[in-house]
């Protein structure tokens, strides 16, 4: 049957969701928020949610003739049931487990995407222990970062889209927030994981507009897992030179190095901006397989306890910064610090690895607080930014960056049941690089799709 409804007559499937009157969006309560995954979602699709009008006849029609939605033959049938990381409880310690749930039958205005890989973030840990008790309920769905198709819809022509679910899944993009360029200050924002069911399964049952549209080229690379770090750190990496006023050729240090922020940040300094990079990270690190793509000289962090960077290292960070420069008639500290760890003594005396005139980045999931010596700042004319997270706009300029070979991103890849012990490996500062876990994989076929 053809689907004959548009997206103006559609319901808007976000209009059910409570949001905060502010920048700072109240936790929705539609039925999103604390999905049941032993009772399968049904839509109510009588008559009396629709009564009838000239303006909606066309959607009735279609809701009725068209309830078994359209399934493209490369995905066979969508199944009844899938395999998903289920966070049952958000509390400490980190519980994800490995379940069997529903895969919901799609409403109006909604998709099932067949995930072919996702990202893996160590802010769903936050999400699942309840770091941030605003963001997550009880038995949700982590993973913000997958990419796949869209297997069923209402819409044949969405069937077979290319699509990725980023963490900043929908934003109103009228609002002052959205103006200002701090979409994730939008009021009206939709997140995966926080609103919907993440990535961290086969099938994700998603508004149509929660989703990034990917190019083409996608899912044409040898290797298409890799434009999962456009998603969200490899964003946020950009966002963060960019705020920090990155120049070309500048000396810029990275803290956290081995991180997936911190190494996606390292590499495009070096391979977008031809920065020169102090990387720097704990010792255990040192020999990850990313710190030399990363930067050009690592440094370990240091150690030592107080509120102020010793004398020590301020000498060798500042010689390390002088020689990749190469202007050693004036030496002087780095141009940009970006501040991508998560904790660490690194950070106790931030504006020491900066010379003046210098910015000072933070991005990630700080654990750390620090403060500031405001007159310091001011004589210095130091800057400090704080990036969130990248845009829309930064993930395609990442994933641009990969099409084009500036950008290889180094992958762990794992499979799905993996994801709770290599979750425990962020934890325990194991885990190096950016990882990945495969879900469906690739399409079956390489046949062009026919819609
Ligand atoms: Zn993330
Ligand atoms: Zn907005």
């Amino acid at each position: 049957m053809e689907v004959l409804a548009t997206h103006r007559d559609m319901p808007d499937p976000l209009g059910a969701i409570n949001h905060g009157s502010s920048g700072q969006p109240r936790t929705p309560t539609s039925r999103i928020e604390t999905p049941n995954l032993q009772t399968p979602y049904v839509r109510d699709d009588t008559e009396s949610s629709y009564p009838e009008n000239e303006s909606n006849k066309r959607v009735k029609l279609t809701i009725k003739e068209d309830l078994h939605t359209k399934t493209h033959g490369l995905f066979g049938e969508v199944p009844e049931e899938q395999v998903a990381i289920l966070t049952p409880f958000v509390s400490k310690p980190l519980t994800l487990e490995l379940r069997t749930v529903p895969v919901i039958r799609p409403s109006l205005g909604e998709v099932v995407v067949r995930i072919a890989w996702t990202g893996i973030c160590a802010s769903d840990i936050y999400f699942a222990t309840g770091t941030d008790a605003t963001y997550c309920s009880h038995s949700h769905i982590g993973g913000h970062e997958g990419i796949g198709h869209i297997a069923q819809s209402h819409d044949p022509a969405h069937i077979g889209q290319a699509v990725g679910m980023r963490f900043m899944a929908y934003t109103c993009g009228v609002c002052c927030y959205c103006l200002k360029g701090v979409p994730e200050s939008c009021p009206r924002q939709v997140c995966f994981t926080r609103h919907l069911r993440g990535s961290y399964q086969q099938y994700a049952t998603v508004p149509y507009t929660s989703l990034t549209i990917l190019p083409d080229y996608v899912f044409q690379h040898e290797n298409p897992a890799i434009y999962t770090a456009a998603l969200c750190s490899g964003a946020a990496a950009l966002k963060a030179l960019r705020k920090a006023g990155i120049r070309p050729n500048d000396v810029v240090v990275v803290i956290g190095i081995g991180g997936q922020i911190g190494y996606l940040a390292g590499v495009m300094a070096r391979r977008v901006y031809s920065a020169r990079v102090v990387g720097i990270d704990i010792a255990s690190k040192a020999n990850s397989s990313t710190i030399g793509e990363a930067c050009d000289v690592y440094l370990p962090s240091p150690t030592e306890g107080g509120t102020h960077m010793s004398d020590e290292f301020q000498s060798l960070l500042q010689s390390t910064c002088t020689k990749l420069r190469a202007d050693p008639n004036l030496p002087r500290g780095a141009d940009v610090v970006i501040a991508a760890g998560s904790s660490g003594d690194s950070y106790r005396d931030l504006p020491s690895y900066v010379c003046d005139g210098g910015s000072i980045g933070f991005v990630g999931s700080p654990t750390y607080s620090v403060t500031f010596d405001v007159k310091r700042i001011l004589e210095r004319q130091l800057s400090i930014k704080g990036t969130l997270m990248g845009d829309r706009q930064d993930s395609y300029q990442v994933m641009d960056y990969i099409r084009s070979g500036i950008l290889k991103p180094k992958m762990n890849e794992i499979e799905l049941q993996d994801l709770p012990e290599y979750m425990q490996g962020f934890l325990a500062q194991k885990n190096w690089g950016k990882g990945v876990a495969r879900i469906n994989g690739p399409l079956p076929s390489a046949a062009p799709l026919t819609r």
